[in-house]
Parts: C-alpha cells; sequence; structure tokens
C-alpha cells in the first residue's frame, strides 16, 4: 500500500498543571498525521511522544517525519524502529484505517492533593465511578489526611486508584499498602521507580491490594521483558507510546495479561486508535484510563480544526 503522507506539530494547553512525582507538566505536544491512499481516502493518526515516561521526545519524532518523503508505504510503516514507539503506533494505526469503538468504562483522573476533594464531585455528577488519585507529590503526612478525607467523602459505590508514578520508597510503599488494603483500593500504580523492578515484585506479594506497573512498562520491549520476569500483577498499557499496536495486540492475546489502558493526554485521535485497543483486550474489565478530558481548556473538536484548519 502507498500513501501520501502529511504531519502537523500541535500544543495544547492544560486548564490547570498536572503534578505527578515526575514534575509539573503544563503543555500536551504532538503530531498529527495523515495518510491518504491512491483513491484519496484519508486516515489520521497521532504521535503523542512523553519522552520522561520513556518514549522518543518530541524533536525524535518531529525529526523522524521530517525526513520521510510525501510519499510512503506500508513498508515505511513497518519498519520503524522500536527506539520511536509513539512513531510506531501513530502511523501503524492511521494505516489501520477507521476505528469501531466498543462502550467502556472510565476512569477519571483527579488533582494530586487536597484539589481532589473538590473535584471528584463533578466526575461524579458527569457519571464517573472510578477515579485515580496521584501521590507521592506530597509529604505522606499530608496524603494520607486527604486520603482519609477522600474515601471518607466518595460514595461507597465509587472505585478509587492510586498513582504513585514511582515516587515512593519501600517504607512509604509499605504504609499506603498497608492503608491500601484497609479501604478496599482497586490497585496502587508504580509504587516504586522502574530500577526498583525485584521489591516492587516482592512488594506484590505482601499485600492483598494489587500493584499495577506503569513507567516501568512504557513500551512494548518493557512489557514482555517485565512479563518474562514475572509480573502478573495490573499492566498499565498507554497504546500511544507503547509501540506497534498489532505487536501489542498479539502480546495481550497470547498472555492473558490484566490490562488497564491508559492515556498519555493525546487528542481524540490517538484516543480512538488507543480504546480499539482496549476494547479488545480489557480482560477484566478495568475502567480505562481516559476520563481526562477535563484537564484541557479546549476540546478536541476545537483542537483539531485549529491544528488543521489550513491545510
Ligand atoms: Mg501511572
Amino acid at each position: 500500500m502507498r500513501y501520501r503522507f502529511v504531519f502537523r506539530p500541535y500544543r495544547r494547553l492544560f486548564t490547570r498543571p498536572l503534578q505527578t512525582s515526575h514534575g509539573s507538566w503544563d503543555v500536551r505536544e504532538g503530531i498529527i498525521l495523515r495518510l491518504s491512499d491512491e483513491t484519496g481516502r484519508a486516515s489520521w493518526g497521532e504521535i503523542a511522544p512523553l519522552s520522561w515516561f520513556g518514549s522518543e521526545t518530541l524533536e525524535q519524532a518531529l525529526d523522524f517525519c521530517r525526513q520521510l518523503p510525501n510519499e510512503i508505504t506500508s513498508e515505511t510503516i513497518f519498519s520503524i524502529p522500536a527506539t520511536l514507539p509513539a512513531c510506531q503506533f501513530g502511523f501503524e494505526s492511521a494505516g489501520e484505517g477507521a476505528q469501531e469503538l466498543l462502550p467502556l468504562e472510565y476512569s477519571g483522573l483527579l488533582p494530586a492533593g487536597q484539589a481532589a476533594l473538590h473535584q471528584w464531585q463533578t466526575l461524579w455528577n458527569q457519571g464517573y465511578r472510578t477515579f485515580k488519585w496521584k501521590i507521592g507529590v506530597a509529604t505522606i503526612q499530608e496524603e494520607l489526611k486527604v486520603f482519609h478525607q477522600l474515601i471518607q467523602a466518595l460514595p461507597a459505590s465509587a472505585q478509587l486508584r492510586l498513582d504513585a508514578n514511582g515516587g515512593l520508597c519501600a517504607n512509604s510503599a509499605s504504609v499506603w499498602l498497608q492503608a491500601c488494603d484497609h479501604f478496599g483500593i482497586e490497585f496502587l500504580e508504580q509504587p516504586l521507580p522502574v530500577e526498583q523492578f525485584d521489591a516492587m515484585l516482592e512488594l506484590s506479594t505482601r499485600y492483598s491490594t494489587q500493584l499495577a506497573l506503569d513507567e516501568s512498562v512504557a513500551t512494548l520491549e518493557q512489557l514482555e521483558a517485565s512479563y518474562q520476569q514475572g509480573w502478573r500483577g495490573v499492566f498499565v498499557i498507554k497504546p500511544c507510546i507503547a509501540g506497534s499496536p498489532s505487536r501489542l495486540r498479539q502480546f495481550c492475546r497470547e498472555h492473558e495479561i490484566d490490562a488497564v489502558f491508559s492515556s498519555v493526554f493525546e487528542t481524540a485521535i490517538g484516543r480512538l486508535a488507543a480504546l480499539k485497543l482496549a476494547a479488545e483486550n480489557n480482560r477484566h474489565n478495568r475502567a480505562v484510563g481516559f476520563g481526562i478530558s477535563h484537564w484541557f481548556e479546549e476540546d478536541d473538536e476545537i483542537c483539531l480544526e485549529r491544528i488543521w484548519k489550513d491545510l
């Protein structure tokens, strides 16, 4: 298959900076690409790198797009190297064409700290029943205090998952896991840094709360390595930076993993392709981590019109 290829970089502001234990993030930058086949039929893809999470940088993705000719083939797409996982995803999912979606439950992302106490109600009113709250941002004493208030405030039917983004140490992880066991938390995501895989594997056997790997399994290669090293807990999969969607699909099917599909704050173009993978591979019916539209000033439609209007 031959395609005419056009791409366009974009910038999108968050309503408020996203605080995680990696720091503060206030602008989402990425690339929208369009492939048109010989009949003129166009399909779209998105490259949404997250270099601090383990993908290529935006600059590397732009360099890759700039050096491509105006006309590319399926071979071009399937020979993108594994060092450019967000590019692999963007091009391959565009080549797959139109997306059909199955209904999925969404998890709404709460802001870190006290702000979560004000935000959950709005999301609840919009229909969210699963929430994610970031920890490892402030001191453990402050966060445990807000955690208890949040648990008290949330209706009994709500489900809560915590995400430490690798920001805990062995001691604080144990304190959090005891609290999680006590309150029936869905799972704790990436308690320790990526280098401490063995410690997380050990920790996963000591508490009844499930642990999820996220930063440790950013790319398909890391996902495969963690599985081979014995991880059987939850895997958070961010399709937009994981690499080739066809290989990801194959991996999920072969190993029947407990996967939670999650956003990297991509636009609707990347999200549709990611949700397609989620719908096909959500073995444990986990709420997908795509409840993030409230983090942007501008809705998807306006954002995409702005990116493409002058093409
Ligand atoms: Mg995470």
